[in-house]
C-alpha cells in the first residue's frame, strides 16, 4: 500500500488496511464500550485519559499521562481494552500501554501517524514497589488463557502455595480456613469461605494455595477442578461470552466445577448484571454442594455497594480476616524469604526493613527483592549500610507516611495516657475523647479505611470512627483552644 511507504507514516499504521478517520471510528466505539462497562465513575478517572497511539500488527499501543496512570490502567483494564479491540479488529492480540507526558487528553484520539518518540517517564516521588516486570508475561498468559479454554493453572502463581506462606498471629486464623477448605472443600460452616484485607496482606497468596492444593493430583481423594479468577476477570469472561453469544457455555463452565474462587470482589460493586451473573452462578453451586471461596478488600457487612442479598449469601459461611502485619510476622517473612533465595541477611537489616516498611507484605518484599538483586548485580554482602543506600528513595518515601501506631503514640502522649487507653473499652471521657482525637488524626493523615482504623483502636466497628471524625470536627468548630490541639498534633505528626 502507497500510504505505508510514506515517511512519517511507516512506523505504526494499522496493519488491517484501515485508515486514520477508521482506526479513529473504531477507537471511539471502543472507548464507548469500554464507558458503558465499567461505568461512569471509573472511565472519568481512568480510561478517559488514554490516547491510542497507534496499531502495529496484532498490537494496540495506548498511551496515558502518568507512569501511575498506566499502571493502574494495564493492571486493571488491559485485558478488557484488548477484548474490545479485539472485537473491532480480530487481528488485536496485545494491548500495550505506554507513557507519553503532555499527552492531550481528549475524546479523540490522535492518528497513528503522529508518532512522537516516547517522552522519559516522569520522576516519581512514591515508586509503586509491585515488581512490573512480569506484566507483559502474565499478560499475554493471561489472554492466551481468555481465548483458549479457563485453566485455572494459566494463572497460579506457582510461589504462592502454603508452605511459602508464613503464618503469624494476623493471619493465623485465615490460613486455618484456607487449609481447612483446601482439604474438605464445601464442608458445612466453611461454605463460603471469605477471605479479607488490606492490599498486599496474602489473600491471592491463600487463594492461590488452596488451589494448588486442591488441583494436586496426589491429593487424597484426588484432584478436584477449580476455577479460580480475579472478579475483574469474571466480568471479562462474562462480558466476552455476552459478545460472543456464549453465556450458555459461560454458565455451564463455571457451574460444572467443584471448587469455584473469585478473587478481589469488591470489583463487582457497580456492575450490576455481572453482580447478577455471579449472585446466580454463586447460588446454583452452593445449593449443589460446591464450595465457594472469595476475597475481598472488606468484611461484607463494609462492602457496600453490593447488593443486598449478595452480602447477605457472602456472610453465611466462614468469614475470615487478614489483619495487618506486625513486627514479628515480618522478621518471620524476611527470614522465610532470605532461607528461600539462599541468600544470607544479617538479623540487623531484617529488623531495620521490619521496623520501617510496615505498610503490607508485597511492598516488604519489593524492598528485600531490590537488595537481594542489588546484591546480587554488584557481588556485595547486604549490610545495613548498603541496605539504607539501595533503599534510600523508597525508605524516604515511607518516613513520611505516618503510621496509625505513631498516631496514637503521639495523641497518648499529649494526653498523658498509655497507649493501651487508644485500644482500651474505658468510655471516661478523659480517655475517650483523646481516642476520637487518635481516630480523626488517622483518618485525616493516613489512607487507611474507617473498618482499618476501627479495628486498629480495639477492634472498634468503623461506625465509631465515623462518629469520632464527625464529633471532633463539630468540636473543632465550637472550641479554639481544642482545634488549637488538634491542629498542633496534626503538625507534629506532619513533620
Ligand atoms: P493481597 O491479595 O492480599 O493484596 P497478595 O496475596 O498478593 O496480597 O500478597 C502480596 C505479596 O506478599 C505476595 O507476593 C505474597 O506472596 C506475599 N505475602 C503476603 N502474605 C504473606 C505471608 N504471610 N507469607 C509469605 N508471603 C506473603
Ligand atoms: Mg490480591
Amino acid at each position: 500500500m502507497a500510504n505505508d511507504q510514506s515517511p512519517e507514516r511507516r512506523p505504526r499504521v494499522t496493519s488491517d488496511n484501515a485508515s486514520p478517520d477508521q482506526l479513529a471510528t473504531q477507537w471511539a466505539r471502543v472507548r464507548g464500550r469500554l464507558q458503558s462497562e465499567v461505568g461512569e465513575v471509573e472511565y472519568r478517572t481512568w480510561l478517559k485519559h488514554m490516547n491510542l497511539v497507534g496499531i502495529d500488527g496484532d498490537e494496540v499501543t495506548i498511551a496515558l499521562p502518568t507512569r501511575f496512570m498506566r499502571d493502574w490502567v494495564r493492571s486493571h483494564y488491559a485485558d478488557l481494552v484488548m477484548l474490545l479491540w479485539q472485537a473491532e479488529l480480530r487481528t488485536i492480540r496485545h494491548a500495550e500501554f505506554i507513557v507519553r507526558t503532555g499527552v492531550q487528553i481528549s475524546s479523540m484520539p490522535e492518528l497513528p501517524a503522529v508518532l512522537a518518540p516516547q517522552a522519559a517517564e516522569p520522576t516519581i516521588i512514591d515508586p509503586p514497589l509491585a515488581e512490573p516486570a512480569p506484566v507483559s508475561a502474565r499478560f499475554s498468559q493471561y489472554a492466551a488463557s481468555l481465548r483458549s479454554e479457563d485453566r485455572s493453572e494459566a494463572v497460579l502463581d506457582s510461589r504462592f502455595t502454603f508452605d511459602s506462606f508464613v503464618v503469624g498471629k494476623p493471619n493465623e486464623f485465615a490460613y486455618a480456613c484456607a487449609r481447612r477448605v483446601a482439604e474438605m472443600p464445601a464442608c458445612p460452616g466453611f461454605n463460603p469461605l471469605f477471605l479479607y484485607g488490606g492490599v498486599g496482606l496474602g489473600k491471592t497468596h491463600l487463594m492461590h494455595a488452596i488451589a494448588w492444593e486442591l488441583t494436586d493430583a496426589g491429593r487424597p481423594g484426588g484432584p478436584v477442578t477449580v476455577a479460580y479468577m480475579s472478579a475483574e476477570r469474571f466480568m471479562y469472561r462474562f462480558i466476552a461470552a455476552l459478545r460472543s453469544k456464549s453465556t450458555m457455555e459461560f454458565k455451564e463452565q463455571l457451574r460444572s466445577v467443584d471448587v469455584l474462587m473469585i478473587d478481589d470482589l469488591q470489583f463487582l460493586i457497580g456492575k450490576d448484571t455481572t453482580q447478577d451473573e455471579f449472585f446466580h452462578t454463586f447460588n446454583a453451586l452452593v445449593d449443589s454442594g460446591k464450595q465457594i471461596v472469595v476475597s475481598a478488600d472488606k468484611s461484607p457487612s463494609d462492602l457496600s455497594g453490593l447488593e443486598e442479598r449478595v452480602r447477605t449469601r457472602l456472610g453465611c459461611g466462614m468469614v475470615a480476616d487478614l489483619h495487618s502485619t506486625t513486627f514479628e510476622l515480618r522478621m518471620s517473612i524476611l527470614e522465610a524469604k532470605a532461607a528461600r533465595a539462599n541468600v544470607t541477611v544479617p538479623p540487623k537489616v531484617n529488623e531495620f526493613l521490619a521496623h520501617k516498611i510496615t505498610s503490607n507484605v508485597r511492598e516488604l518484599e519489593g524492598a528485600f527483592n531490590r537488595l537481594v538483586a542489588h546484591a546480587n548485580l554488584f557481588g556485595r554482602a547486604i549490610t545495613l549500610d548498603s541496605a539504607q543506600e539501595v533503599l534510600h528513595d523508597l525508605l524516604k518515601a515511607f518516613d513520611r507516611r505516618v503510621t496509625i501506631e505513631e498516631i496514637q503514640r503521639r495523641v497518648s502522649e499529649h494526653y498523658n495516657l498509655r497507649i493501651s487507653d487508644m485500644s482500651s473499652a474505658r468510655r471516661a471521657r478523659a480517655v475517650a475523647r483523646p481516642r476520637q482525637v487518635a481516630m480523626y488524626l488517622a483518618k485525616q493523615l493516613t489512607s487507611r479505611s474507617l473498618p482499618e482504623i476501627g479495628r486498629k483502636f480495639g477492634n472498634r466497628d468503623h461506625t465509631t470512627v465515623m462518629h469520632a471524625v464527625s464529633r471532633v470536627t463539630e468540636l473543632m468548630e465550637l472550641d479554639a483552644g481544642f482545634a488549637e490541639d488538634v491542629e498542633l498534633l496534626r503538625r507534629m505528626l506532619e513533620s
